[in-house]
């Protein structure tokens, strides 16, 4: 990748920021791709060091590249940014966490995601030109990437000070409070890398080190622990307002131009992570991540960049006023995220997806939307949104960590999973789901499972709306680890994913459940042809049955009667929504079911019949499951 050269030398894996127009703004294909160089070099016994540094003079890296986040979201697509960050923060952890050192060489601007790159390395290093700054409140976002971490743990207020002001740091302050370990003169790093590529110790760089000026703001800091030691920004500005030194008057002057909302969620989060016990980085980005959710949409993020690089103007409109920020907006920002919660996962897997029909194509569209590496392969040829498409089912699901399969019938499935699980690595997981036999589900999963794979049964329920709008519910069969695999990608395809068992229960409640909507949608359709010949208009019908004992779901959500209830497919000529064929399959295969566990199901039997009749005898092939309300219509009891 161009903006950034990877390479091994001597001993030490290199990672050198390229981008110096850009003063080497860290976008989200180069973090992804630092992210992949530490996990190469993680147990590769050849490298026994990191050193991560930058091209160019004036800096190591200026912040996150936030044009695509702005265009992004500026449409109302918040997804690409939560991802950026998800991915971000995933890779600021694992700088910390790294178990090999890794040296950081500081130059120049080191701000914002700059910060995160080469502020939690384990050897962070400074010369005569580091600039170090979080600046993120000045542009309506509060300090991230870990940077809460640093300025909670800084000393006395100077956290408050450094989140609020953004004030920047020279290489001496930088060590004074934290955020850099050591001082080397820029003359001494070539030769000091060269010593750790050939070394591969990090104690070389105590030879090099030299004693750091003096720094001002550890000078300063008696004034900043006085002025930044309030509980609120109101505080705050109150200590700076009545204090009357020039440097309260500058500081003040500085706090003016951020955002007031960020200035009191920064000063929040400080707060709350320093008083935690045993803090860690990830305490701190995910506290951060809940702001960073957020604050596109109910933030001053968006208004922060246009006016300080769209458009350039310098005057943003902030949401609130300098000392006016209730209390609520604050606790709104930071409030727990629940299952969108920063959880640090591995970013993509790779998914083989076979099946892109009217089900599978949205489905797949989905998961690589989320950015995960889906490659695609259907009969038919047909292809999906994001999807990379590739010549075979053998040829999708090789290398993959996860292979879905989206097909008509069992049959078909087990043909498919019989070719393509010799194919499959070691330890991946076959999910499938489609529609199918219990049968055949639980002998795909022996297969499976004898091949060393996971395998998962997890019909939908949901039909085209629920797999293009990502709201399926997934009804699982298998081992608990497949599941815990494959949770992510059910959170991406749908909302809900009830694990109901070993392998199989998932098509059994599958088709259990579809036998109740089966037989309840006849006699939705019945009754209300009834109702009309009772003279009972059809409104009030709906009316009385959505609250009363008789509604279900083929009533209150999927009216069968045209322009009544919500939208349904009866209101476009019955064209399917769910085909009444597909109904027919799945009640064949629950009295299939049925039989072979010797279970009564007198309403199933007769609803399988009527299907029946409707599909192969009548005209109800390729309508919706709910055009049984025109057949009934026509009908006498003859
Ligand atoms: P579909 O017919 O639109 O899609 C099935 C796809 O599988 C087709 O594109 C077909 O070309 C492909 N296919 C067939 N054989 C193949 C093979 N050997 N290799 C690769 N691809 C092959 O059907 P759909 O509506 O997407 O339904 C898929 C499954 O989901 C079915 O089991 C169905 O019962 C179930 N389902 C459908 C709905 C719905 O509302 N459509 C709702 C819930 C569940």
């Amino acid at each position: 990748m161009s903006d950034l050269h990877i390479r091994i030398e001597g001993r030490a894996g290199r990672i050198t920021l390229t981008r110096e127009k850009a003063l080497n703004a860290l976008s989200y294909d180069m973090c992804l791709a630092i992210e992949d160089a530490l996990d190469r070099w993680r147990d590769d016994p050849a490298v026994a060091l990191i050193l991560l540094d930058a091209a160019g003079d004036r800096a190591f890296c200026a912040g996150g590249d936030i044009a695509e986040m702005y265009r992004t979201g500026m449409d109302g697509d918040y997804a690409y940014g939560r991802q950026f960050w998800r991915d971000e923060y995933r890779l600021n952890a694992k700088l910390a966490e790294y178990p090999k050192p890794i040296v950081s060489f500081l130059h120049g601007f080191v701000m914002g995601g700059g910060v995160g790159l080469g502020g939690h390395c384990s050897h962070r290093i400074t010369c005569e030109t580091t600039q170090v700054s979080m600046p993120e409140v000045g542009i309506g976002f509060v300090p991230d990437v870990g940077g809460t971490y640093l300025l909670a743990r800084a000393p006395g207020r100077l956290g408050e000070y450094l989140g609020l002001t953004a004030a920047r740091m020279d290489g001496a302050d930088a060590i004074h409070a934290g955020f850099a370990d050591s001082f080397v003169p820029q003359e001494g790093w070539e030769p000091l890398k060269a010593r750790l590529c050939e070394t591969g110790d990090p104690a070389e760089i105590e030879d090099a080190a030299q004693r750091p000026p003096d720094s001002a703001l550890a000078a300063q800091q008696p004034e900043i622990d006085r002025l930044f030691g309030g509980e609120t920004l109101t505080d705050i500005l109150n200590l700076l307002r009545n204090d009357g030194s020039a440097f309260a008057e500058k500081t003040l002057k500085s706090l003016s131009r951020n955002a007031p909302l960020s200035m009191a969620v920064a000063l929040d989060m400080i707060h709350r992570l320093r008083t935690k016990q045993h803090l860690t980085i990830r305490d701190a980005l995910e506290l951060e991540f809940r702001v960073s959710f957020r604050i596109m949409e109910h933030g001053d993020f968006l208004e922060g960049i246009r006016a300080a690089i769209i458009d350039k103007d310098r005057t943003p409109h902030w949401r609130h006023a300098l000392d006016r920020v209730p209390a609520v907006d604050v606790s709104k920002m930071l409030m727990p995220l629940g299952r969108d919660k920063l959880d640090f996962r591995e970013r993509a897997m790779k998914i083989g997806f076979i099946g892109l029909g009217n089900m599978g194509a949205p489905m797949a569209a989905n998961l690589a939307k989320a950015g995960h590496g889906v490659h695609g392969f259907d009969v038919a040829g047909t292809k999906a949104e994001g999807v990379t498409s590739v010549a075979s089912a053998v040829e999708a699901a090789q290398g993959a960590d996860v292979v879905i399969t989206m097909l008509p019938n069992g049959a078909i499935l087990r043909e498919v999973a019989a070719k393509i699980i010799p194919a499959m690595a070691k330890g991946a997981v076959l999910l499938d789901c489609s529609t199918v036999d219990v049968d055949s589900a639980r002998a795909v999963a022996v297969m499976a499972e004898e091949a060393g794979l996971g395998a998962l049964d997890a019909p939908v329920s949901g039909g085209v709306g629920g797999a293009t709008n990502g709201t399926l519910t997934f009804m699982v069969g298998g081992g608990a680890d497949a599941f815990a695999t494959a949770k992510p990608l059910f959170d991406i395809m749908g909302q809900k994913a009830v694990h109901c068992g070993p392998a199989g229960n998932g098509q059994a409640a599958k088709i259990c459940n579809n036998m109740i909507l089966g037989v309840t949608m006849i006699a939705t359709c019945e009754a209300f042809a009834l109702a009309d010949k009772l003279g009972l208009d059809r409104q009030a019908m709906f009316d009385v049955v959505s609250t009363s004992s008789g509604y279900s779901w083929s009533m209150n959500a999927y009216c069968p009667a045209p322009g009544i209830g919500p939208q349904s497919p009866s209101d476009n000529g019955y064209r399917p929504g769910f085909a009444a064929d597909l109904m027919l399959k799945d009640l064949r295969l629950s009295q299939q079911a049925a039989e072979a566990a010797d279970a009564d199901t007198p309403m199933g039997q007769a609803a399988m019949e009527l299907y029946r009749r409707f599909v192969e005898d009548e005209d109800g092939k390729g309508m919706d499951f709910s055009a049984m309300l025109p057949r009934f219509e026509k009908r006498g009891r003859g």
